[in-house]
Formats: C-alpha cells, structure tokens, sequence
C-alpha cells in the first residue's frame, strides 16, 4: 500500500477548502504535511487551481526538496516549509494563506497582542509581522522559521500568514483562530485600542503553550 496515499489526500483536501472559505484564491497559498515515512513531505504543487488539486497533483518531496513522488512542480515555498520541519521537530504540518483580515494586518506590519484567552495556548503570546522578503526567496524562509521558533502563527508582511500544527487538522484550526483573532482586533482598533489580558492571565497561557507545544 502506498504510504503517502493518505496524507496526500489530506493535503489536497485541505488546500480546496482553504479555497473554499476564501483563504486562498485561484494559486494562492500552500499546504504541507510531514509523512510518517523519515525525511519525506508532502507539498502542494504550484500553477494548479486550488479548488482543482487532488492526491495526485501533490508532490512528495525529501528534506532538501528533492521531488520523489509526482509529476507536477513543487509550491515555490517549498524551501520555507522545509526549513520550519527542520527547525521544529514537533511540526508536522504548515499552512501558508492570504485571508483577508490576517492580510490586512500583514500590511499594516502590526502585532496581535495577546488579547483574546484562546490564543496564547494555541498560537502563542503574540503574533508578529516578520520583516519583509518577496515570496519564495530564502530570505522569506528564513524570516517566516525564526518568527515560528517561539509561536505557531505569524503574519508575513505585505503578503499573508503562516500556521502549523501538530497534524493538518491542528494547524486548519490555527488558520481559523488566526483569522478570527486579526478579524476581532481589525474591528476593535477601527473604535479604540484592544487592551491586553492581565499578566496573570498572559502568564496562565504561556504556561499552557509550554505544556501543549502545539
Ligand atoms: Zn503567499
């Protein structure tokens, strides 16, 4: 049976319903997955529509990007997913997108502070804007790993945002709490400034992100 049957489906699964919601359009965004199977990944690939991608349009790929497993040509990002596997071994799945409010933020260069109680544990205190680079370069990469060494979402300046998670169904829900968290304090900024949760509280979730890693 073949190993990355399963996991290719997820991932093209994943990418036609970030689609769907209107996270990504036409060839936006990318989906990744670590396969059980050592120093093999799953990608999607670039130029294809992503409301038409199915299993097998999806590349398998080894840690250097190496294409093992089908035809189609890797996402240009495929360097910046590596290198956050490579960096954080609990991660076994990232999502790249442009959702609208998350976006916006992205071009305002803002920070999410810790605001919301459901944040901190599942993506971290805050979620910074790292410092521009243009899309596939491994500068991006780099900008886009380190911001994810202390948290599991991060906004890409002038571009869009990035989750992971500890399987795609962990990281899908991050991109829903990320957009709905840069949703709420869009609108709160638009009348007032968002006030922070008390320390103690800060604290409660940081502690909580250090237990659950993910
Ligand atoms: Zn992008």
């Amino acid at each position: 049976m073949d190993p990355f049957k399963l996991v290719r489906e997820e991932v093209a699964r994943t990418i036609r319903t970030l689609y769907k919601i209107g996270y990504v359009l036409d060839h936006e965004g990318n989906v990744s997955a670590r396969s059980r199977v050592a120093d093999r990944y799953v990608i999607t690939p670039s130029q294809i529509p992503r409301f038409e991608i199915k299993a097998r349009d999806t590349l398998v790929v080894n840690g250097v990007g190496d294409v093992i497993k089908g035809s189609r040509n890797p996402s240009v990002e495929t360097g910046m997913h590596l290198l956050i596997y490579s960096k954080r071994p609990d991660v076994n799945a990232v999502i790249h997108f442009h959702s609208v409010h998350a976006t916006a933020l992205a071009s305002l260069h803002e920070t999410i502070p810790p605001f919301l109680e459901e944040l901190i544990p599942f993506l971290g205190e805050n979620i910074p804007t790292v410092k521009y680079a243009m899309a596939g370069t491994e500068e991006l990469a780099s900008n886009v790993a380190d911001g994810l060494m202390q948290r599991n979402a991060v906004l890409l300046a002038n571009h869009g945002a990035v989750v992971c998670g500890k399987d795609l169904k962990d990281a899908f829900h991050k991109a829903l709490l990320l957009e709905k968290a840069s949703t709420i304090f869009l609108l709160a900024k638009a009348v007032g400034s968002p006030i922070s949760l008390p320390e103690s509280a800060v604290e409660i979730g940081r502690e909580l992100f250090r237990t659950m890693m993910l």
